[in-house]
């Protein structure tokens, strides 16, 4: 595994992964107006496949929408660049950053005036919180950062600006030696984490707070939708209080880089038996058998390569 690859997609060509370079008075680079979303591409018998790549790509031009970055490229120009970018660096498997941020322009607080640039990077990346943390589960505490509050920085956008948040929710968390941290939102309700969805199993129902919680929509969140209805376990939307974590039976966190892991200790505290439990265990492995092609894609997230 290495963070690196031969070649970059940028505006539309693909070029050197080291040319590909902003200048230092990039908008972007001094108040966060990028945004971005990630694929993963995931290695199977039948070839290489990306989960779910036109919802993240849609999810992207949604969060342009909302920062009024007028998006140049449609949805299948990007996925022909994913494609690209993927076949050209010979990747089998990979994680996918497109990214959309505002170059040199001026510096003043007006983005209008600052050229909008694109760019689709690939390189190999493993778990995310480590192999071991699939099967034996995570330590996260509770942060003592919130999210945003609503009508502050979006949430649903999945920008630059609010992973500092994200950042703070991670030292905290790693300088206080848990493996992720947690943040509630502006009312004190759990949210989610520096970069994963939360849920919670209680009695055999799964739970995940809903976008009003100051969440990214995520877009394995949504796949746990499906799963579980898929599997017949019932899963609702909730506002959860921060307790309700603690006495819990499970907690999983999900992303496209986390993918879906157990969380076995909060704050110090164990839960359910301090394993990854029975239902986390279930939605994981449809998922996983989802994406290494050996369930069948009965909802088209796949796309072969
Ligand atoms: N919340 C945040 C803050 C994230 O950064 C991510 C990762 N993109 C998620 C949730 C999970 O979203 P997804 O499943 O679409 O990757």
């Amino acid at each position: 595994m290495a963070f690196h690859a031969d070649v970059i997609w940028y505006d539309g060509k693909l070029i050197d992964w080291d040319k590909a370079q902003v200048h230092i008075l990039a908008h972007a680079l001094h108040y966060g107006s990028c945004a971005f979303d990630s694929v993963r591409c995931y290695k199977t018998q039948k070839g290489s496949v990306l989960f779910r790549t036109r919802e993240h790509l849609i999810r992207l031009a949604d969060s342009c929408k909302i920062y009024h970055m007028d998006m140049p490229y449609t949805t299948d120009e990007l996925e022909q660049a994913v494609f690209d970018v993927l076949r050209s660096n010979n990747l089998e498997q990979a994680y996918v950053r497109p990214f959309v941020f505002r170059g040199m322009g001026t510096l003043g607080l007006n983005p209008f005036e600052s050229p909008l640039h694109v760019s689709v990077a690939a390189w190999d990346w493993g778990a995310y919180l480590g192999e071991e943390a699939l099967e034996n589960g995570i330590s996260v505490m509770v942060s003592s950062w919130h999210r945003a509050a609503p009508n502050t920085t979006p949430t649903m956008a999945k920008v630059a600006a609010n992973y500092m948040n994200s950042q703070l929710i991670k030292m905290e968390a790693i300088k206080n030696g848990f493996d992720e941290g947690i943040a509630l939102d502006a009312f004190g309700y759990v949210s989610e984490g520096s970069g994963e969805n939360i849920f919670m199993v209680k009695n055999g129902v799964i739970y995940t707070p809903p976008t009003t919680s100051a969440i990214l929509p995520g877009i394995t969140r949504h796949s746990v939708f499906v799963i579980a209805r898929d599997l017949g376990i019932r899963i609702e939307k909730h506002i959860l209080p921060r307790e309700s974590l603690y006495i819990a039976d499970e907690v999983f966190l999900t992303g496209t880089a986390a993918e879906i892991t157990p969380v076995t200790k909060i704050d110090d505290i164990v839960i359910g038996n301090g394993k990854r439990g029975p239902v986390t265990q279930k939605i994981q492995k449809r998922f996983f058998d989802i994406v290494n092609g050996t369930a069948e894609d009965t909802h088209n997230w796949l796309t072969y390569l």
